[in-house]
């Protein structure tokens, strides 16, 4: 028996979206959010047994849905995947939102010297290539279905505002990218009334994180003291915010770096990290 926070509140209504990567951490709390708001839902992934468990999880709150929701299997970084997805959609009368969000990070630290070549190759694929396919795909479905407004989420990170200290090179210069061609299709498309805009999470617990860390319960500590909240976030902090810019409360905010991070960007860390307990 669902709570009152299953009753659908409407806020995308009418919407068809698309998720990429919408099998994962950030990707199928937003499907969850997304279908408890109103809006039909294209679950997205390249891992087919993921997205079974994506549809079983999304089943779940069928009593409270009034869109419909949908799987399909869809490697972002081949544009016909991405073609089909966007068709795939178009059958329901267009995309109005498309969350481009798949991503990868390699687990190894890398810097200038280490960096695998095909690791660099593959997270740029995936991370950009994949982010420019999604992004034009959902432009042609816009205007094809004569569209006044859209909205195109853009998952980047704050790995692209902030330099750091253990570095993954192939995803930082991957991310930076992201906010650097979200900002420029904000400019070019908004007229036609699309709007772009990047979201920027901090470290958050999902299964992307885990791969990185491991069970190294040191290094996770190492990196949690170092928020101002002393935790990392969680995925439906983020999807709060990708339902916030995919709705129409959001009309006027358009080519943003959408920071989502519990003021970590915003810290100035001692060594001995940020206050433990508030100031009485
Ligand atoms: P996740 O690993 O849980 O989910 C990512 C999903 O993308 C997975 O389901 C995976 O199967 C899918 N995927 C991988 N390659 C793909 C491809 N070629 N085509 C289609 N799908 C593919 O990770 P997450 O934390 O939910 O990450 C979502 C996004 O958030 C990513 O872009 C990631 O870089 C970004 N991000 C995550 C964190 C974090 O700490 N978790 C922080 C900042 C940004």
């Amino acid at each position: 028996m669902g709570s009152q926070g299953d009753v659908p509140r409407g806020r995308l209504a009418g919407k068809n979206a698309i998720i990429t990567g919408g099998a994962g951490g950030i990707g199928l709390e937003t499907t969850v959010l997304f279908l408890r708001e109103g809006a039909s839902v294209l679950i997205t992934d390249i891992s087919e047994p993921a997205l079974i468990k994506a549809m079983n999880k999304a089943k779940e709150i069928v009593p409270y849905m009034t869109g419909q929701v949908a799987t399909m299997k869809c490697d972002v970084t081949k544009e016909s995947d991405v073609q089909a997805i966007v068709e795939r959609v178009d059958e329901w009368g267009g995309v109005d939102v498309m969350f481009n969000n798949a991503g990868i990070m390699h687990a190894d630290d890398d810097d200038a010297v280490s960096t695998p070549e095909k690791i660099w190759d593959l997270t740029q694929n995936i991370n950009v290539k994949g982010v420019w396919f999604g992004s034009k795909h959902a432009v042609l479905s816009l205007r094809k279905h004569k569209k006044s407004r859209g909205s195109i989420i853009n998952t980047a990170s704050v790995v692209a505002l902030v330099g750091s200290a253990t570095p993954q090179l192939a995803y930082t210069a991957s991310k930076g990218a992201v906010l650097a061609m979200t900002r420029e299709l904000a400019m070019v498309h908004a007229r036609e009334g699309f709007r772009f805009n990047s979201l920027c999470p901090a470290p958050l617990n999902t299964p992307l994180l885990q791969d990185w860390l491991g069970d190294d319960q040191e290094k996770r500590h190492r990196r949690e003291v170092h928020f101002p909240t002393g935790r990392f976030g969680e995925a439906i902090e983020q999807a709060n915010a990708v339902l916030f810019l995919a709705s129409d409360e959001s009309s006027f905010v358009n080519g943003t770096d959408f920071v989502v991070d519990g003021g970590m960007t915003k810290a100035y860390t001692t060594p001995e990290g940020p206050p433990t307990q508030a100031p009485t």
